[in-house]
Formats: C-alpha cells, structure tokens, sequence
C-alpha cells in the first residue's frame, strides 16, 4: 500500500462529495485512469480546498469518471502561518507562469498581477483561457507540492490600484535594488545621509516585530524585467512598504520573486521539517 506522502492529490469542488462517495470529472478520470493508470482498490487523496484532505480508495475508475469512497477524513497540512500576497509586476508569458508555479511550490497564498510603469505586459484584459491556464499551473503546483490550499489568483490591476490595499497587511514589503550611486555616500560618522529615505533595509529588519507572534500576512511587491521606477518605491513607501534588499546582486525578477517570498517564510520560521 502506497503510504499518505506518496498517493497522488486532487483538488476537487465541494460539489463533488456524495454521502461518504466522490465523483472525480473527466479531466481528472482521465489523468487517473490512463496516464496514472490507476485502478479500483487503489488510493488517492483529495482535498477540498476548505482545509481538509480525504483518503479515498478508488471504487471505480474509467477515463471518463472516478468513483471513489472516503476511507478517512484530515486537517489538510502544508499550508504556511503566513499568509504572503505576492503583487509580481506582469511578465512575459514562460517567466510569469514560472512564478505562479515556483512560488506556489514555496508557499505563496495569493498571487496579484500588477501592471506597473515597465512591465513589458500591459494589458489587464487577460483572455479567459490565460486565466484558466494559470490557474491550472497553480492548481498542479499545489497538488504536486501538498499545499493544503490552492492559492488565490486575482485578476491583474494597475499599481496605483494596489496602493490602497497594503495597508490592510501586517507587513508590506518592495523589493528594491539600489542602482549605483543612487544614495548618498555614508559619511565618515557612518550615518548614510540617505535623503530619498529608500535605502532598502535588510529584510530580516523589515520583518521584525515586538510582538511575540509572527506577522500573520506579509504583501511582497516585485518589479518586472525593468525594475521598478523611483516614484513606484516612493508610491509604495508612502502606502506603507517598506523597501528590502534582497542581497547585492541585481535577480531576475523571476528569481526574485522565489526568493524574497522563500526569505520572508525562512525568516519567520515556515521553512522548516
Ligand atoms: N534593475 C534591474 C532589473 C530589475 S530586477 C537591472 O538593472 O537589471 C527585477 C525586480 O527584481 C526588481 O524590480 C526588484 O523588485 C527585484 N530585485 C532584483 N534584484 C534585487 C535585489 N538585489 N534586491 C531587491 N530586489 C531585487
């Protein structure tokens, strides 16, 4: 018998459940019965996306349906304490898909596409079939990763739209790269005369808090391949982000947005077992 970790996990609707049975539509039946090509008798796991997974053993599979019977239900588990809302400016199509991917695998609850001043993708009116597909690449990723919950995917928004809404977080982070000479030099005292005020501090910095519990939702804006204009950091810092360096070197913005959402779940204690 294949142990828990091992068995294959589907997100199925609530509407799926029948009594103690669950009906898994064609898409699934498909991959079940003749890519994973499964049979009666075997066992999945299915979650509900409402927090809970259920151990069913496969009553009767063919390419079109999956009947399947709940042998026990669970608390879904990989889910992080923290909630992290990454605002990742819109991409190009493989690197985007990339990130909803990879920081789903990490542990990002809500992913916002943000238009922002350079993003080489302007356009807020995404085609049904994009949307369906990233949410697909999202809802595959938390599957093969054990998330507990699908992440939420909101339609793209301009920047300007965004800054209202970071307030509502425990914690709002930019990820900024100082381009040389930007700041002051520091001075022989040592005090950097930083007078923008958008020096971007250490994000362990950024993350402190005097409470004894953890931010329970942490908002993590990344610019795209351009970078993000000064007036965007200044826009942002004035709605409450605070700008966090995420080391000297210059990331791609698909790099840096697995690894500042990665920092941010490390850094608050997520990232272990
Ligand atoms: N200005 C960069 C391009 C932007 S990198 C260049 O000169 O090539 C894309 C995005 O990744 C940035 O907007 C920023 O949000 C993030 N990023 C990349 N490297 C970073 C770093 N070292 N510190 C903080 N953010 C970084």
């Amino acid at each position: 018998m294949r142990d828990l970790t091992s068995m294959n996990r589907f997100f199925v609707s609530k509407d799926s459940f029948r009594g103690d049975k669950v009906l898994l539509g064609k898409d699934q039946a498909h991959q079940i019965h003749s890519v994973l090509r499964l049979r009666p008798a075997d066992r999945i796991i299915v979650l509900d996306n409402a927090g809970w997974e259920y151990q069913i053993s496969l009553a009767k599979v063919t390419g079109e349906q999956v009947v399947g019977e709940v042998l026990q239900k669970q608390k879904a588990v990989g889910e992080p304490s923290v909630q992290i809302t990454l605002f990742q400016s819109l991409l190009t199509r493989d690197k985007f898909e990339w990130v909803l991917q990879k920081c789903t695998e990490v542990g990002v609850s809500r992913f916002v596409p943000v238009i922002t001043q350079r993003a080489l993708v302007r356009e807020t009116a995404i085609k049904p079939e994009k949307l369906d597909r990233w949410q697909r690449i999202i809802t595959e990723a938390a599957e093969q990763s054990h998330r507990g919950l699908i992440p939420d995917l909101l339609p793209p928004v301009s920047f300007e739209e965004i800054l209202p809404d970071l307030r509502d977080f425990e914690r709002c982070l930019i990820a900024w790269e100082p381009a040389e000479g930007r700041f002051d030099p520091v001075q022989p005292d040592g005090v950097g005369s930083d007078q923008t005020g958008l020096r971007p501090v250490a994000l362990r910095e950024a993350l402190r808090t005097d409470k004894q519990t953890a931010p329970g939702t942490v908002a993590v804006l990344v610019g795209p391949e351009g970078g993000f204009t000064e007036q965007e950091v200044q826009l942002a810092r004035a709605a409450s982000a605070v700008p966090v360096g995420l080391g000297p070197r210059i990331l791609r913005t698909e790099t840096a947005a697995i690894i500042a959402t990665t920092l941010i779940l490390h850094e608050l204690g997520q990232m272990e077992g």
